[in-house]
């Protein structure tokens, strides 16, 4: 497998990539680079979401383009959003360069716009709407671009956007190289190809591997910066957990780790920056169960055997749909049953439909473990490990000290202390952060709370408005708007509510928040609605273990000595 640097990319974009903690190309990177860097035929790629396409074209525009803030490459999006993630992407690689991107995109000023486009820019992303807008205006000038760049083409045709692009299509200048990436081929889409790419090669990354058949496949709804906790709750409701992390960037890899170990996991990180002899040995430690928690981008995991898993954590989505095939395919081996566990965030739900479709798998919502399962989890693991510690008799050098205790203190607070001393706040709900619950409804909506209603001058018109200035939602993104007396619902696209959230929050600065996701929808055929199951680990009527042999085994090692509570005051408390 090639690196990017076999690609042909320069030091400065080796550079930028290393900054980014991208290890290796992914597939349609591996194919896209080369030919655009050197091929001169129009591309188009079959590529899903998330496969890194962005810098697939991105990288080598970036290596070719002259930059003169005049429009030579031009990149639309299916929406808003997409064309803002792409532009984010594509100012990531910018590096020192002096490349200007704008973003176009219909709903937001046109005014802006203008100004920006006529300031100069290099690159433009935009939808098509408004980017026809622009080319009518004459605020857009095509004459000049070498690059046209169609990304998610099949979910653009969906939208109605055809004549638009066949429009576009028609103003841009005929040395012009195309690439064109959609998720499926449509016979819309080798239609527009033939009429407008005649001289086309075709990329396609393969995706041949079905699931394991063994591998329980669930997924968490969590934000991103719920993950973390998302993660330590899963490990802690698993009796013996033993499972692989897999993150994308070597980055959070290493972020992932250290969080861990300061909560008292026992795990460690692999990814292309570890030596092969530290490699060696922390493969080493985890085959022999010191550790039970190994964090891994895909391309440290590449080659690594072992078969008793009990878990593989997508901590974050692989960047192509094989990766995720490959991924769980290490748990459920040797005719064991394991796990696999999917975090999504609202933005990747299309994504994480669009995998389920393509490698035709089914994967099952779960809710995250509770805080009270949890606790009682570890209540129970603590009573087996004292039974177990009872059971070996290893304890009589302290009955001297538990007699004197116990008559100085009496039995119970003398115990209670002690377990306070030993498990510090670990019981104590307080210590558990709060999980964002994303619900999604099976049409892939979110009911939101909004704290104003008709005391603020709420109608549902009024809110509908409120909500298109203040967020990115257009009208047919808005429905089931309920507005109270003090408070409203309104139902979003699942994939929205973040950003919509975040929008709407940034409005009120300090106190409490403006919007959150509803927990009491209270709508009548809500009671109707299942609940997606609580997630709670394998098996869970096996908190109650059998007795176990107390030292050097794993329960034991997971916890890192215990140090004086006073010095920890001030950390965060170990989970
Ligand atoms: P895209 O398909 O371009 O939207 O990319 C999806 C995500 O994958 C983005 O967050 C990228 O930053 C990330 N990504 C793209 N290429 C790589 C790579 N080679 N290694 C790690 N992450 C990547």
């Amino acid at each position: 497998m090639s690196s990017f640097k076999d690609l042909g990319l320069s030091e400065e974009t080796l550079a930028v990539l290393a900054t980014k903690g991208f290890e290796q190309p992914t597939p349609i990177q591996q194919m896209a680079i080369p030919a655009l860097l050197q091929g001169s035929k129009d591309i188009i790629a079959q590529a899903q979401t998330g496969t890194g396409k962005t810098a697939a074209f991105g990288l080598p525009i970036m290596e070719q383009l002259q930059s003169d803030h005049s429009v030579q490459a031009l990149i639309l999006a299916p929406t808003r959003e997409l064309a803002l993630q792409v532009s984010d992407e594509l100012s990531s690689f910018k590096g020192a360069r002096n490349i200007t991107i704008a973003s176009i995109y219909g709903g937001a000023s046109m005014v802006e716009q203008l100004r920006r486009l006529k300031r100069g820019v290099d690159i433009v992303v935009g939808t098509p709407g408004r980017v026809l807008d622009h080319i009518h205006r004459g605020s857009l000038d095509l004459s000049r671009i070498r690059w046209f760049i169609l990304d998610e083409a099949d979910e653009m045709l969906n939208m109605g956007f055809i004549e638009d692009i066949e429009n576009i299509f028609q103003q841009t200048p005929e040395n012009r190289r195309v690439m064109l990436f959609s998720a499926t081929m449509p016979d819309r889409i080798v239609k527009l190809s033939k009429k407008y790419m005649p001289d086309r090669e075709l990329l396609k990354t393969e995706t041949n591997q079905d699931a394991t058949p063994l591998t329980d496949q669930i997924y968490f709804e969590v934000s991103i910066s719920d993950r973390l906790d998302a993660l330590t709750r899963i490990i802690d409701v698993e009796p013996e957990f033993y499972g692989l992390v897999f993150c994308r960037t070597k980055l959070t890899v290493d972020e992932v780790v250290s969080n861990l170990l300061k909560y008292g996991y026992s795990a460690d990180g692999l990814h292309g920056d570890i030596t092969q002899i530290a490699r060696e040995k922390i493969l080493m430690r985890f085959r022999n169960k010191q550790i039970n928690i190994l964090v891994a981008t895909d391309v440290a995991a590449r080659g690594i055997d072992i078969q008793e898993l009990t878990h593989v954590i997508n901590y974050s989505l692989p960047q192509d749909f094989d990766a995720y095939v490959h991924r769980i395919g290490r748990t459920g081996r040797a005719g064991k049953e394991g796990t696999a566990i999917t975090f999504i965030s609202p933005k990747e739900y299309r994504q994480l439909m669009q995998m389920q479709r393509v490698i035709k798998t089914t994967i099952r919502k779960e809710q995250l473990p509770n805080v009270h399962d949890v606790i009682a989890v570890k209540q129970a693991r603590i009573k087996d490990e004292l039974a177990a510690i009872k059971e070996l008799g290893t304890y009589s050098e302290y009955l001297p000290l538990a007699k004197e205790l116990i008559a100085e203190h009496g039995a119970e607070e003398v115990l209670a202390s002690l377990i306070r001393l030993a498990y510090k706040n670990e019981l104590d709900i307080k210590n558990y952060a709060e999980i964002r619950q994303f619900k999604v409804d099976k049409r892939g909506t979110t009911r939101l709370f909004i704290a104003m209603g008709k005391f603020d001058q709420m109608t549902p018109k009024n809110m509908v408005d409120f909500l298109k200035k203040n967020t990115h939602l257009t009208d047919s993104k808005i429905d089931d708007v309920r507005v109270m007396d003090s408070f409203s619902f309104v139902t979003v696209p699942f994939e929205d509510a973040e950003q919509a959230l975040h929008s709407l929050n940034r409005l009120r600065q300090g106190g409490k928040p403006l919007a959150e996701v509803s927990s009491e929808d209270k709508r009548p055929d809500d009671n109707k609605r299942r609940k997606p199951r609580e997630y709670a680990g394998k098996r869970p009527d096996d908190t109650r273990r059998k007795p176990r042999e107390y030292e050097g085994k794993r329960p034991d090692e997971r916890r890192k000595p215990r140090e004086y509570e006073g010095k920890r005051n001030d950390r965060r408390p170990r989970r």
